[in-house]
């Protein structure tokens, strides 16, 4: 398929890929500016890393389910609306996981079971969730129902797997408030073991219906290389992963660190995390549940040594308080990872003037088509 001659059906309603009109050259320059124009002050850019194939990249994917017309409808949220738009394939998302959606959904019209209607909060099957591994090609499906009463459990399960033999577990979660979250606290395993794992840098790492993971497997080895690589680590050190997630940097950092701390709000992932270490036998690493900046001030107040912090915060960045702190423990490296590049530009803004100097940039395309950009940041102590 040629970018130049794609245009996506649904382009207009659906609002996920911004830039989907330029071609993908178009894309990483347009990407390559917006890094510049933010952080070329503070350095020279890298040239952005983009992929060989920018199709379908995408490991996670999830449909909304309601009823139109009597006919049950799956796909995505109208931007900023409560609206369906119907949607089958998608040029970004994994072709089998789409292709396992349209199945269920053909699957409730034999079985006699109807979407749920989020006005009238009635209907049994909300959304519908897939995830899977490109290197184990383990997948995972999640139905998430209204009510966890599942007519016909076995048969439907049963329906799924002869049509889709590559499925390795489902999952039923449930969700009976009215909220735009997709998934609910409860979830009971249908078939398999509940989750899936994938293989990262070398590394395993389980992914459960609610545990972060990237979404683009390819791009996040080219990222986590490059963020170990600006590390530079030589064995010795004693390494800082703020914003740990499930602990997939620090364990895949730990072969070349002498110790690696990790650190992250979400007790759920720090679930995850401990058990990634113990899958991959990683016996220098430890985590914590706790806000990055509220550890940051007891690590300074401990006078706690780290050499090397390599924080990723969510889009917002790091706050004052970890900022602060960060410069108070002084290490000698810092590797920020960043989803958004205006609050790294803000949060680089007070690193340089607290003795820090950036030392490389780089620009990394994890959402090919959207218009997010990956940067990863070295920063020195001088
Ligand atoms: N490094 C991980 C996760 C990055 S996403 C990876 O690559 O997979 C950012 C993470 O920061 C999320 O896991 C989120 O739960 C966590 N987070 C958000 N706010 C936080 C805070 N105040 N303190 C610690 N962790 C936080």
């Amino acid at each position: 398929m040629n970018i130049t001659e794609f245009k996506c059906p649904h382009r207009k309603k659906c609002g996920g890929c911004q830039i989907q009109n330029l071609t993908y050259e178009k894309q990483l320059s347009f990407k390559q500016v917006k890094v510049i124009k933010l952080l070329g002050k503070y350095h020279h850019v890298n040239e952005i890393i983009g992929m060989e194939h920018p199709y379908h990249y995408r490991n996670k994917v999830q449909a909304a389910f309601g009823e139109r017309k009597g006919e049950i409808i799956s796909g995505v949220y109208q931007s900023s609306t409560h609206t369906i738009v119907p949607v089958d394939s998608c040029l970004i998302e994994d072709q089998k996981a789409d292709e396992i959606i349209v199945t269920i959904r053909k699957l409730l019209k034999s079985f006699k079971l109807r979407a749920f209607n989020d006005v009238t909060m009635k209907g049994f099957l909300r959304h519908v969730l897939v995830k899977r591994s490109f290197t184990t090609n383990e997948i995972m499906v999640v139905l998430v129902t209204s009510c966890l009463e599942f007519p016909k459990e076995t048969q439907f399960i049963n329906a799924i797997r002869s049509r889709h033999p590559e499925v390795t577990t489902v999952v039923q979660n449930v969700n009976n408030k009215r909220t735009s979250l997709v998934l609910g606290e409860q979830s009971r395993v249908l078939f398999g073991n509940g989750y899936i794992e994938d293989i990262l840098c070398g590394f395993k790492f389980r992914i459960s219906p609610k545990s972060f993971y990237q979404v683009n497997p390819l791009q996040t080895e080219v990222l986590y290389k490059k963020a170990i690589e600006f590390a530079d680590l030589t064995g010795k050190e004693r390494v800082l992963d703020a914003y740990c997630g499930t602990g997939t940097i620090g364990i895949i950092a730990s072969q070349k660190a002498g110790e690696v701390v990790g650190v992250e709000l979400n007790p759920d992932a720090v679930k995850n995390a401990v058990v990634n270490a113990e899958l991959n036998c990683v016996k220098n690493i430890s985590f914590f549940e706790d806000d990055a900046g509220k550890f940051m001030v007891k690590s300074a107040r401990n006078d706690e040594r780290f050499d090397v912090v390599i924080m990723d915060p969510p889009r917002a960045g790091a706050s004052l308080e970890f900022l602060r702190c960060l410069v108070e423990l002084g290490p000698d490296k810092v590797v920020y990872v960043s989803c958004n590049p205006e609050t790294l530009a803000r949060d680089l803004s007070f690193l340089t003037r607290k003795g820090y100097r950036v030392k490389k940039i780089q620009p990394v395309d994890m959402f090919p088509h959207t218009e997010h950009v990956e940067t990863i940041v070295c920063l020195n102590k001088y």
